[in-house]
């Protein structure tokens, strides 16, 4: 099943408002397995509705409309998908109960003009609003479905779990199953590439990739009767991804990174300590988010300066001079001054430019190094990454958790 999705607000095109609708709702359907085949923006104009509406019910399975469910003059969507669908307005008695009763509730008379929300297209299925007082609405009707949700997104969130989901899952009589696998250390092109006849090539279950802030994941959505046989089909699916890309997966459950290591560290029961100087703490910050951690959590310094490299870790002033904060040498005593003073199992050292200055030719943004002991044994991993102070600090993290992990 593919689908269209129709804003409709003048506020939209004036750019008053930020879209959000629109961003949810694509997530969900995507979710479901239902292709999102066109965004369409439009104000509060019967005629250009009417325009857009016909070529989204001429070009897609779905239209899913936001908006312009009020009680208001410019609220004109309910007219024009019963006139585009060659519907009647009627009268749907529960509605008007609801708007009476949620009027007498606040005090407050209602007016005339409120009463038109209780008019939906006749033979349409009618969506509670639990949050506001207008009812979304569902037409299925010679193949095509519109779907018609109120604008405000608390109120169009909540319609579309509580009633659109169900709805669209009876309709596909099976169940919509996914699994989210994560990886890292591989590029969102790298990985449609590995995987590119397997993406293009399947229908069910389905395959698409998508990136975040250095991270890769990969949504595979299986349709079943249920979800015993979904999984029976997406897991041959995940073999041969682990078979191709094994090395860069590290979660099959959409999990984070940090959540992912720290559970190994538990698991085996390895202690850990941190020395962290241009990431300020943040892999501390991640691995003590987990719950549970404090079995293995040992300590954490931030050793920013060039006095505290020296003074709490051991680091050589011989060595900072001659090599400089950010070198190898300086991760290597920074972690083995770490392992001497903590005697945890696990070690690791954080020295890097995060920028935007102190970059040089030698020496540029987004130079990292990381140092890790595990027992007595000693590496140093040497990071060149790029983009902002955040992205840096954050993919330092990524790697770091990641040279940890196994
Ligand atoms: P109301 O009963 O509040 O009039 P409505 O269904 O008529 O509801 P609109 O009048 O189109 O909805 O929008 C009401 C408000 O909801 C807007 O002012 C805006 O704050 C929010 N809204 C509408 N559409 C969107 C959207 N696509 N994304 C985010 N917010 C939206
Ligand atoms: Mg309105």
């Amino acid at each position: 099943m593919n689908c269209a999705l129709i804003s409709i607000g003048t506020e939209l095109l004036f750019g008053q408002i930020i879209n959000t609708n629109t961003v949810y709702l694509s997530q969900q359907l995507n979710t479901l397995g239902i292709n999102v085949y066109y965004h369409f923006t439009v104000g509060d104009n019967h005629q250009r509705l009417k325009e857009v509406l016909n070529y989204a019910l001429q070009n897609a399975d779905m239209v899913i409309t936001t908006g312009g469910l009020g009680p208001t003059q410019d609220d004109l969507t309910r007219e024009t998908i019963a006139k585009a669908m060659g519907k009647r307005l009627v009268l749907h008695a529960p509605s008007m109960k609801r708007l009476e009763s949620f009027f007498r509730d606040l005090n407050r008379p209602m007016c005339e003009n409120n009463k038109k929300q209780a008019y939906l297209p006749e033979g349409s299925i009618v969506l509670q609003n639990n949050n506001g007082t207008a009812p979304g609405f569902i037409i299925d009707h010679e193949g095509k479905v519109i779907i018609s949700l109120p604008g405000p997104p608390k109120e169009m969130m909540g319609m579309f779990t509580e009633g659109v989901m169900e709805y669209l899952q009876e309709k596909s009589k099976a169940t919509i199953y996914s699994r989210v696998l994560r990886f890292f250390g591989i590029g969102e092109s790298a990985l449609e590439t590995e995987l590119l006849d397997m993406i293009s090539n399947q229908e069910n279950p389905t395959l698409a990739p998508y990136a975040k802030e250095g991270e890769v994941s990969l949504r595979i959505t299986a349709k079943a009767e249920n979800d015993v046989k979904a999984m029976a089909l997406i897991k041959p699916v995940i073999e041969e991804i682990r078979s191709r890309v094994g090395e860069y997966l590290y979660s099959e459950q959409d999990e984070e990174l940090a959540e992912v290591v720290a559970k190994q560290l538990m698991e085996k029961q390895i202690t850990i300590s941190l020395a962290e100087s241009c990431t300020g703490g943040l892999l501390a910050g991640r691995l003590t988010a987990v719950p549970g951690i404090s079995k293995c959590f040992y300590s954490g310094y931030i050793t920013y300066s060039n006095e505290a490299k020296a003074g709490m870790l051991g680091v050589k002033n011989a060595t900072l001079e001659k090599y400089g904060a950010v070198s190898e040498e300086t991760a290597k005593e920074m972690v083995m001054g770490l392992r001497k003073k903590q005697n945890s199992d696990l070690c690791v050292s954080i020295t890097g430019i995060a920028g935007p200055d102190g970059g040089t030719d030698e020496k540029p943004v987004g130079l990292v190094y990381i140092g890790i002991m595990y027992k007595e044994q000693l590496t140093v991993h040497r990071l060149n990454t790029f983009g902002d102070r955040a992205r840096i600090r954050n993919y330092t993290v990524l790697s770091a958790l990641n040279a940890i992990r196994n």
